[in-house]
């Protein structure tokens, strides 16, 4: 991949990072807030109150999964190996990336690999 190309998936890469990181900071904030909100409460509005916590601090999780997928792929850019699949070690088509700038895998490994993820899913239950 080409060094202007290179630097446009960067651009979009550090937009979004800069994006989810305001969304954790925001999640993290509202997660504290809802516990250091200590008003007197009925037990509905503290089983509401656990669940809205409960929520926000999953919504937290996946942002931060984000964060560090976003980290990972702008090291990729810095280490050279940035749009080439980690499995087969081809170029990982440039539509895909435009899509899912942090891809790790192209197409055809990705399918690959969630069809496992299902298979080993179903098998742990
Ligand atoms: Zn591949």
């Amino acid at each position: 991949m080409d060094a202007d190309k290179l630097e446009h998936f960067r651009q979009i890469l550090t937009q979004q990072l800069h994006q989810h990181t305001e969304q954790v900071r925001g999640n993290q904030q509202a997660a504290l807030d809802m516990i250091a909100d200590d008003g007197v409460k009925d037990s509905v509005d503290m089983s509401l109150q656990d669940v809205n916590q409960e929520l926000q601090l999953r919504l937290g999780e996946r942002e931060s999964q984000m964060v560090a997928d976003i980290d990972q792929a702008l090291l990729r850019i810095d280490e050279g190996s940035y749009g080439v699949c980690q499995q087969c070690n081809q170029p990982i088509s440039e539509r895909r990336l435009e899509a899912v700038p942090t891809a790790r895998y192209d197409a055809a490994c990705q399918s690959v690999l969630e069809e496992q993820q299902g298979l080993d899913d179903i098998a742990t239950l």
